[in-house]
């Protein structure tokens, strides 16, 4: 990029636009130019290649051409979006006052020089949108502040806050530098204020460079303050580095807003304990929101959610993002649709109400920073008439036997609310609302005195002249007369070119304009007429600008509005939840204290989802109960063992989050930290070989899980030598069963390991059950008691295509290898308990070894294949090599 030219001899207009650039230099200027946003010098380059539009020049400054592109306002927020998906923050500069040409009546001239005065009114950056054609409607968008504490330990300590603005959600918590990582990965932050120098690692692209602004106890007052307390105690404890961070969030969210605060939830601090613990590659391997080829349609969330509202798939993505682990909390919600789901008939009427239920939360938080239009106070209005609606509807509901839970009549009560609010929006607004404000007709006729005295007395006069142009056509004598408004004559009289030469004489009529075609004049009695409807007009717009704007306050002062958009977000998740269930095919899991781990007969939805209807998925139960809590699992390749390895993690997720299970029944003791390696992706790009990630991440679990823990693990050793392999993979898993003393599945392709139920009492053994068909290999995705005989990896390159010779050839030197192995004195005796025994490798003493051209030449031949004559010359060519 060229340096920044200097502001030395600018234009007014340049200069103008110099200044507002100083003051936002990472951001592109939006420059308002009237109709167009206009792009300078560095600016207009890579916006110009970012949105693809035509890159042109405007004026000259130092003697060069300035650099120049624009985007209409009409059209801007496609470009906005545009721009900030791709990573850009945005300015934007308006005009603060109005231009004179938009003034009409007489007399009006413009009274000032130089360019209109211009001030940034927003910087739109990925983390502060509040427009519904920036945001995605059923993801939360937060803006992610961090701050560290530096530690007695060396590795800091960090202070997270994060704000969701276009909800106002607002939390905060704390955790180690180990898990920065979890919390991100659990956050997924659209903006993250971070210092320079903590690697955020896929997140650095999301990173905007930013400091703590005060000292933790400023910080501490100024957030009390602005939340009306006494002292930020009032909503729980926060560390210094957390209390900094939350200032830090709702300092750039004001200055985003160019000073307009919105309305944020008082800061609540997140108590890690309460949640499962789920670190980032467990999260990349499960595939909860977002799938490993960076799609959304293949994911936990895709196939559970059942939401009709962006609210409730909001929601239900913070529920799978964070399960709970409290058994009361987890089965709380759980009892809201069992209970729900027993009536049907009235669970899809309420789908029904909720699927026409606007977004109060996003209208809300457009409102709270001033940028809400007539139809966000439509939506609010809709939504609090959808809530009641709702509450009707659930009142209703013939529940099973039991009684209505606890949190369902929390959530009557909440959707009862606002119901004042609703009858003012109801008086109030217009049936039909126009896109913007100043398009006028939002305040509907007969709620301010005021308002409607100002448009009858607009509509009158607009009515007299009306009555004027029959009038007119008689006195001239001009049938073909019209009175028309003009933008910039205001009203005229219209009549063709040949007779206006007529009308020119005439003293009561003031030529006003001619074309080939036409003449316009005006008379007194139409400039006073137009110069009445135009102040007239200008104070209604003034007047229902004033009512809007009271109306607006009013809904930001409802204190139960928040809680009622809540209640009907829940209400849809429970219903979701509900119609899942409702099939049989998912299940209420037990959660509780026990140590117990009972699926019986579970499936893993995504995988069966994507299977279709024409083919079933094999359902397998799972137990670690505590006598045999450690599972070894071998089988085939392709035969299911990642599938079953995931599909237990995903019953802990959704059991913990309170949402029904796809197995015939479970019971599940809680799970405080859930650790998945299934599949693990590959992490070269960052330069570290697959299996130092296959080790990091083997020793992030040893260090981390305990016996509350859960660990569903896949080939641990595959990425080096096989005996280098096999040893570790022995290890972990003596280490998990009799140290850690976690439940876990442990998938291998070492057959060997089977021998460890020797020495390990509580390990099972269990294999994917494959059945040899006419020599080909079926996989019956079952999982059984037992261990695999053989790996079937033959089977698989030929079910893949491998070139059938290269195929036969692979079987013949199996079958040569398997023999070899066994013929040795020990299998492998490295891992035997005595450590005297002899290395597999060693060829017994005193035995002439068989060359391995004989052996390769043998193995090349296929008896059956051959002649006599065949057989003899081959026998021949043998002897030779021997
Ligand atoms: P592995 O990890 O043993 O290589 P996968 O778990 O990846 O095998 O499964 C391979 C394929 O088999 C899956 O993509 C899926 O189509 C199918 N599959 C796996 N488990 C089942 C099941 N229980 N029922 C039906 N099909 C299954």
């Amino acid at each position: 990029a060229s340096k920044r030219p200097s502001p030395e001899g600018a234009s007014p207009a340049m200069a103008q636009w110099f200044a507002l650039k100083n003051e936002n230099p990472e951001f592109l200027l939006f420059f308002r130019m009237g109709d167009f946003y206009e792009l300078f010098f560095d600016d207009a380059t890579a916006a110009a290649s970012a949105l693809d539009i035509a890159l042109t020049a405007r004026g000259s400054h130092g003697g060069e051409p300035i650099p120049m592109c624009g985007v209409p306002v009409g059209a801007a927020q496609a470009y906005l979006s545009r721009l900030i998906r791709r990573g850009f923050r945005v300015a934007v500069a308006e005009q603060t006052a109005t231009p004179p040409s938009k003034m009409k009546g007489k007399g009006k001239v413009a009274a000032q020089k130089g360019p209109l005065p211009r001030a940034v009114v927003r910087l739109i950056t990925p983390g502060t949108l509040t427009e519904d054609e920036l945001l995605e409607p059923g993801r939360s968008n937060l803006l992610l502040a961090l701050v560290a504490e530096p530690s007695r330990r060396g590795l800091p300590e960090w202070g997270a806050a994060w704000i969701d603005i276009s909800t106002g959600q607002f939390e905060t918590a704390r955790c180690t530098d180990a898990e920065l990582g979890h919390l991100l990965a659990r956050l997924d932050p659209a903006e993250i204020l971070a210092p320079p120098d903590r690697d955020l690692g896929e997140y650095d692209l999301r990173r905007t460079p930013g400091e703590p602004p005060s000292s933790p106890d400023t910080a501490r007052a100024r957030l009390a303050e602005s939340f009306h307390v006494a002292s930020l105690d009032a909503f729980g404890t926060f560390s210094d580095a957390e209390t900094t961070a939350a200032l830090m969030a709702v300092d750039y969210v004001k200055r985003s807003q160019a000073g307009a605060m919105p309305r944020l939830t008082p800061p609540m601090p997140q108590e890690d304990q309460d949640t499962l613990g789920l670190d980032p590659a467990t999260r990349a391997s499960l595939d909860l929101l977002r799938a490993r080829d960076g799609g959304t349609e293949h994911t936990l969330f895709a196939t559970v959610n059942r939401t009709s509202t962006a609210a409730g798939a909001r929601m239900l993505a913070s529920w799978i993002a964070a399960p709970l682990t409290n058994p009361a909390r987890i089965a709380a919600r759980q009892a809201c649709w069992d209970w729900l789901r027993h009536d049907s008939v009235r669970a899809e009427n309420l789908r029904t109400i909720l699927r026409s239920a606007p977004d109060i939360d996003r209208a809300l938080g457009r409102l709270s920073v001033g940028r809400g239009q007539p139809r966000d106070l439509g939506a609010l209005r809709d939504g609090i008439a959808a809530a009641h609606l709702a509450d009707t509807e659930l009142a209703r509901i013939n529940g099973s036997e039991e009684k209505r839970p606890d949190l369902i009549e929390r959530v009557l009560e909440d959707l009862q609310e606002c119901a004042a609010l609703h009858d003012e929006l109801n008086d109030a607004l217009a049936d039909e609302l126009p896109a913007r404000l100043e398009d006028g007709g939002v305040i509907a006729a007969g709620y301010d005195e005021e308002l409607d005295t100002h448009r009858t007395l607009r509509d009158d006069s607009r009515r007299i002249i009306a009555s004027l142009q029959a009038d007119y056509g008689e006195r001239f004598g001009i049938t073909s007369l019209k009175i028309r408004h003009h933008a910039q004559l205001g009203y005229v009289i219209e009549v063709p070119a040949a007779v206006g030469t007529r009308l020119r004489s005439r003293e009561d009529l003031q030529f006003r304009q001619g074309t080939a075609s036409l003449a316009r004049f005006a008379t007194e009695e139409l400039s006073e007429l137009d110069a009445e409807i135009t102040a007239a007009a200008e104070c209604a717009a003034t007047r229902e600008r004033q009512v809007f704007a009271a109306l607006v306050a009013r809904a930001l002062d409802d204190d139960k509005l928040p809680a009622l958009a809540r209640a009907v977000a829940l209400t849809d998740v429970i219903r979701s939840c509900a119609s899942l269930a409702a099939g049989e095919t998912w299940c209420r899991p037990v959660v509780d204290e026990s140590e117990a781990f009972e699926l019986v007969a579970c499936r893993h939805p995504v995988v069966e989802a994507a299977l279709g209807s024409g083919v079933r998925f094999a359902a397998n139960s799972c137990s670690l109960s505590p006598e045999k809590r450690v599972m070894l699992l071998t089988g085939p390749n392709m035969a299911g063992k990642s599938t079953f390895l995931r599909q237990n993690a995903l019953a802990v997720i959704l059991a913990q989050a309170g949402l029904p299970v796809p197995a015939t029944s479970a019971h599940l003791g809680t799970v405080d930290r859930l650790f998945s390696r299934v599949g693990a992706a590959d992490d070269l790009a960052r330069g570290r070989s697959t299996f130092m990630v296959e080790m990091t991440e083997t020793a992030a679990i040893l260090n981390q899980a305990g016996p509350r823990s859960l660990v569903v693990v896949d080939e641990i050793g595959r990425g080096t030598s096989t005996l280098d392999g096999l040893s570790i993979a022995w290890a972990v898993l003596e280490a998990l069963h009799s140290n850690l003393r976690c439940r876990a599945i442990f998938a291998t392709h070492f057959h060997e390991l089977a021998r460890l139920t020797e020495s390990l009492p509580r390990l099972s053994l269990h294999t994917m059950a494959v059945r040899d068909w006419k020599g080909q290999v079926v996989f019956l995705h079952e999982v059984v008691s037992g261990s695999a005989k053989r790996s079937w990896g033959v089977h698989v390159a030929k079910l893949a295509g491998v070139p059938a010779p290269v195929v036969d050839r692979a079987s013949r030197l199996l079958k040569e290898l398997e023999r070899e192995h066994t013929a040795g004195p020990q299998p492998l005796p490295l891992f035997d308990a005595a450590p005297s025994s002899q290395p597999a490798h060693n060829e017994p003493s005193g035995e002439v070894p068989i060359p391995d051209e004989l052996r390769e030449k043998l193995a090349d031949i296929d008896p059956d294949d051959l002649s006599p004559r065949e057989a003899l010359a081959a026998l021949y060519a043998l002897k030779k090599i021997a």
